[in-house]
């Protein structure tokens, strides 16, 4: 389905991808995928991913922290499956020319040092590294990361306690014993502003960067909408009512572990705010002028979302209504 401008601004949104999940199931074809000429694989390990060069990896990033510069995503071949007999493989889906694309997770004690692949990539902590992947990298890594922590914690059925195995390229586990069938989780966030005439409501939580603001945020629950999800949030976080429609903007897959950020605007009832202090450190309204003096890094004290967060669209979104 076509992207709208907006989303297809949005890093991780993914393009460029068929998932082919016909192919998911045959498993002489995903072998024969597998082990052809035009494969295309990119290796994980503990959360972080392969990209070229030999630096350091990057520390992780704290929240808000400005992102060092990415560094490209180290393609494989076929030849990936010979680095290590316990990793973890997944089946991502088809390019646009047909040439299947895989993912592994390398186990915990995979050393690229000692690999026939040494000194060619790094594993990279993910935020630094996919801030700067296109549609196409940005897309694999994200679903591939979202997969193996999904895989990583679902080792044991739900429902029984046995152990369940990996089925389906990777898209499914399915239990021994009771038979049951666990599917991938995704985690709806709402991610909203709340506007007041020519003002917006940041808030920030004490583990952030200090002078880091952003929007509002927090989980779907079960029976709610995500509009009523956004103003039950807003509500619960900063004491702001929102008793008209939220209107949704876009979506970015956030495999941290494995979220879909759901970006709306909401128009708030009125301006007082009572912030919920095991939630938020604090909240308070920003006007037109000084939200984009943040976001281009003009404020001398205050600063904006990275354009890796779906939280900098939403707010550039309000922004361009003018
Ligand atoms: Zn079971």
């Amino acid at each position: 389905m076509p992207l709208s401008k907006a989303a297809a601004d949005i890093p991780l949104v993914p393009a460029g991808l068929d998932r082919a999940a016909h192919h998911r199931r045959n498993e002489t074809w995903l072998e024969a995928a597998f082990n052809s000429e035009r494969a295309r694989v990119l290796l994980m390990r503990e959360g972080q991913i392969l990209v070229e060069g030999s630096a350091p990896a990057a520390a992780p990033a704290e929240i808000g922290a400005p992102l060092p510069p990415g560094r490209p995503l180290l393609w494989l071949g076929s030849q990936a499956g010979m680095l290590s007999p316990k990793a973890t493989r997944v089946f991502l889906g088809e390019t646009v020319k047909g040439s299947p694309v895989f993912a592994l997770e390398m186990p915990t004690s995979f050393s690229l040092d000692a690999s026939p692949i040494a000194g060619l990539g790094v594993f990279d902590d993910f935020r630094a590294a996919a801030s700067a992947f296109d549609a196409f990298n940005g897309g694999c890594a994200a679903t591939a990361r979202a997969l193996f922590e999904w895989h990583r914690r679902h080792g044991f059925c739900a429902n029984c306690g046995d152990r369940t195995k990996i089925v389906e390229a990777g898209w499914k586990r399915a239990c021994g014993d009771c038979k049951a069938e666990h599917f991938p989780r995704v985690d709806p966030v709402a991610i909203m502003l709340a506007v007041r005439g020519d003002k917006c409501l940041l808030g920030r939580q004490a583990v952030w960067r200090p002078g880091f603001w952003s929007c509002l945020a927090g989980f779907v629950e079960p029976g709610e909408t995500i509009e009523q999800a956004a103003a039950r949030e807003l509500f619960e976080e900063a004491g702001v009512r929102c008793t008209t429609q939220a209107e949704y903007l876009f979506c970015q897959p956030w495999p941290f572990n494995h979220s879909l950020m759901i970006g709306m605007i909401l128009e708030a009832d009125g301006d007082e705010i009572t912030v919920d202090t095991t939630e938020l450190e604090t909240a308070r309204w920003f006007t037109r002028e000084e939200t984009a003096a943040m976001m281009i890094g003009a404020h001398p004290e205050v600063f904006a979302p990275p354009k890796f967060a779906v939280a900098h669209h939403v707010i550039k979104a309000w922004l361009e209504r003018g």
